[in-house]
């Protein structure tokens, strides 16, 4: 449709009003036709006013749910005040944020930028300033791993490596040497002298809810340690208590380099962060980094809220509770469903239900049961609830998605013609 027919639409009509929205919009994702007008705690409240349990926050950045009181409180505080200044001026909650980060981690130093992708574009340019201060600038390649997701820049789509992202986008950025999650001598072979560090997800959240082993995870800290080279963590999806500990690598206690956080961080405000010790960030002199919006006052008044109910004492310890009973009794469901689901995997609230059924089947049904979950490599659905979610809502999300395999289970029995028997049971 050309511009010139869309603009005599009927706008009155809503029906045009939609498609018309929808075709400005750049057609890059595949949305559901499906819309929200607000949230509260682990719940979404649709347009048509349909309530839907929440294990999906917005791919794992909703952490504390919606219009969490804490949060909600300090972004209207901050928005009376001032929304932007310049990081060519102090801004003192971002010194604040910073420093609470690096009291709550190994890090000593802390950029702000606005997403995930953003956060891995700092932390590569930090692994490779690093090695050209010590006087080796020639040391620019990162081995990463097959199956990882590092975002959508050029340089995050190289070493994410995927390649279907990859394509008709031009030369990927050089300098990404790719090897098998989890294989250790294939990490060893692909180092050379120009490797300047390791890229890792502690457990592969895009790539299908892999969990890193704690002997691999540490045995990347060793190869670093050897080699002279950086281990950089992505905890994009991972970090802000979403698998247990409030970053995934302390739950096996190896100690990263440099780190990408975003997504949690402000609670649904964009924000993102690369964390790294004073000695990995030595490069990173003035002048070599920057962004207009990063840590501005909003962003930073966001992460500091989440931060204020996160570090509470016994929140995290909550959380994984929560979790464990939350595995426990997904791993139940896959003994109900063994032709719809085969296993339940993941750390803390990033679980995943590894699919007989394609995914993206599990998840329309689960839509159907009101409840939002989001698709993973390796055909997985992902169950991301909030960490505030509450046990009677961890069970009500359990029989949602129980019966959302049943309806997959009778749409099977019918396409074999047995489902005339299955609806006379029923009625
Ligand atoms: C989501 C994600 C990113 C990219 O974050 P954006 O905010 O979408 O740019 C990077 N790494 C991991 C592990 C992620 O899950």
């Amino acid at each position: 449709m050309g511009r010139a027919s869309l603009r005599r639409a009927p706008l009155n009509s809503r029906v045009a009003r939609r498609s018309s929205a929808m075709s400005h919009l750049l057609p890059t994702y595949a949305r559901a036709d499906l819309a929200f007008e607000r949230g509260e705690g682990a719940w979404l409240v649709s347009t048509t006013g349909e309530r839907y349990l929440d294990c999906h926050c917005g791919v794992a950045v909703n952490a504390l749910g919606h219009a969490h009181p804490v949060l909600v409180e300090a972004l209207k505080a901050q928005a009376e005040k001032v929304w932007h200044v310049s990081n060519l001026f102090r801004v003192p909650d971002a010194e604040r944020l910073a420093a609470r980060l690096c009291e709550a981690s190994f890090a000593d130093l802390v950029f702000f930028c606005n997403s995930g992708a953003e956060a891995m574009e700092g932390a590569i340019k930090v692994a490779r300033k690093y090695h050209a201060a010590n006087g080796a600038p020639e040391r620019v390649r990162i081995v990463t791993f097959e199956g990882a997701f590092h975002g959508r820049t050029l340089a995050t789509l190289a070493a994410g490596g995927q390649k279907k992202y990859m394509e008709g986008f031009g030369p990927p950025v050089e300098g990404f040497d790719q090897v098998p999650y989890g294989d250790l001598d294939a990490v060893k072979a692909a180092i050379g002298p120009q490797t300047a560090a390791i890229l890792v997800e502690a457990v592969q959240g895009e790539g299908g809810v892999r969990v890193g082993t704690p002997q691999f995870l540490r045995g990347l800290r060793e190869i670093c340690d050897q080699n002279g080279l950086l281990l950089v963590f992505d905890e994009v999806q991972t970090g802000m208590g979403r698998t247990g500990p409030l970053f995934a690598h302390q739950r096996v206690g190896v100690t990263p380099d440099v780190m990408g956080v975003a997504k949690a961080l402000g609670g649904g405000f964009p924000v993102g962060a690369v964390l790294c010790t004073a000695e990995a960030g030595k490069g990173m002199t003035v002048g070599t980094h920057g962004s207009t919006f990063g840590g501005n006052p909003l962003a930073v008044a966001a992460g500091n809220a989440v931060l204020d109910v996160m570090l509470a004492p016994g929140f995290l310890e909550a959380a994984q509770h929560k979790a464990l009973l939350l595995k426990q009794r997904l791993a139940a469901v896959v003994d109900r469903h063994p032709t719809i689901v085969r296993e339940v995997r993941g750390e803390g609230l990033l679980l995943g239900l590894a699919c007989v059924v394609p995914n993206n089947e599990l998840i329309t049904a689960l839509r159907e049961e009101k409840l939002l979950a989001v698709a993973a490599g390796d055909n997985v659905v992902r169950i991301l609830p909030p960490l505030i979610i509450e046990e009677t809502e961890i069970a009500e999300a359990v029989d949602r998605i129980d019966r959302a395999a049943t309806r997959l289970e009778r749409a099977a029995g019918a396409a074999q013609g047995v489902a005339p028997k299955l609806e006379g049971l029923k009625g």
